[in-house]
């Protein structure tokens, strides 16, 4: 296949590009790299089966391709609420241009949606029938609302038009080729772990996320693309199981790096989620789906990632 990757310089985008060039397809990786970084698809530069644009979703763009994979967007709550207008603009414009592309080419598109779908939910865990609760006014709404409409545009092209659509709903992922400045909990804690800071718990820790490692996100991504079975246009949970509060996180990372840590207490920022697990019956069922990669081990390899990455900047 001919794949096209959207956001492909950033954490999750890099990751789908080595493990597509893998499987033997040919990829056209598109970023604006606004949170994204030429080093994390620097090492494929040189190959004729890959490809860099620079450009931004938010303006149409004329490629011929078979597969996209849109993950243009970026994910993290300080990046998204940076330019919370251009956060929208880059959901609902960026997803109308390539699902026009996937109208004109007769591409299958994958789009990435987010448990932030489900805001501060009710419902717990989440599956995929739960509407959820989500502030359409708060400081998340650029990224939840956006990435809200994104499916509807994603339902809409799929019954007006036919488009071949899938929508994953990703769960907090984590690893190596997050930004050291990404401002997510896992990559945060870790840099702060090693520069032998206090680590910034925000809240008083019992907030709870589960936390999937990048290869088995990138795995589930890529069954879903694949998959062609009833209900392949359904949106569809991807993510670990393993609940954790962010107290249980900093005891992983003292954990994994053997130190001590000390954790410095920060305000909770407004609605951030109470809970957050997926009901993933469904990736199960359809995908045969589920998260292999233990946090220990996950943290380990990203740990490992952040010493590098920290020790080649000191150099
Ligand atoms: P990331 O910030 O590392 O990657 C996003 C990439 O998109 C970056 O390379 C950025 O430069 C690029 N980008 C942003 N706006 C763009 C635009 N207008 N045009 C072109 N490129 C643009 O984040 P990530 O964690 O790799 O997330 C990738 C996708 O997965 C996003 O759509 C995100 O919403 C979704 N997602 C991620 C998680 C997670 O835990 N990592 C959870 C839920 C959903
Ligand atoms: N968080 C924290 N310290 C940090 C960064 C985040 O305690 O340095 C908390 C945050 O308040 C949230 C959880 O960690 O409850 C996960 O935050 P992240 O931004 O990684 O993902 P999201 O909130 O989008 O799930």
């Amino acid at each position: 296949m001919r794949v096209l990757v959207t956001g492909a310089a950033g954490f999750l985008g890099s990751h789908l590009c080595d493990r597509l060039l893998k499987d033997e397809h040919e990829v056209i990786a598109l970023d604006n790299l606004f949170t994204g970084f030429k080093r994390n698809i620097a090492h494929l530069l040189d190959r004729h089966d890959f490809e860099f644009v620079r450009h931004d979703v938010v303006n149409p763009i004329m490629l011929e391709v078979d597969w996209i994979f849109n993950l243009a967007c970026p994910a993290s709550p300080v990046h998204y609420q940076y330019n919370p207008v251009k956060t929208v603009k880059t959901s609902v414009m960026g997803t109308l241009n390539l699902l026009g592309m996937a109208k004109r080419v007769k591409a299958r598109i994958l789009q990435a949606s987010t448990s932030e779908v489900y805001g501060d939910p009710q419902v717990h865990p989440q599956p995929e029938s739960y509407w959820g609760h989500v502030n359409p006014i708060g400081p998340r709404s650029c990224y939840d609302e956006g990435k809200r409409v994104a499916e509807t545009l994603m339902m809409d092209y799929h019954q007006q038009n036919d488009i071949d659509t899938r929508i994953i709903r990703i769960f907090n992922t984590y690893g190596p080729r997050m930004a050291v400045g990404d401002g997510r909990v896992a990559s945060n804690f870790i840099v702060q772990a090693l520069r032998g800071e206090k680590l910034t718990v925000y809240g008083d820790g019992t907030q709870t996320r589960c936390f999937c490692y990048v290869d088995d996100m990138v795995e589930g991504m890529v069954r879903l693309m694949m998959f062609e079975g009833e209900g392949c246009h359904e949106p569809v949970n991807v993510g670990s199981t393993e609940e954790r509060s962010m107290n249980d996180l900093v005891e992983c990372i003292a954990h994994v790096t053997g130190k001590k840590m000390d954790v410095e207490h920060q305000p909770l920022p407004q609605n951030d989620p109470v809970r957050r697990k997926p009901d993933i019956t469904r990736a199960k069922e359809r995908l045969d789906w589920q998260a292999k990669i233990s946090l220990d081990d996950g943290l380990r390899h990203t740990v490992e990632y952040f010493k590098e990455l920290l020790s080649d900047q000191v150099g």
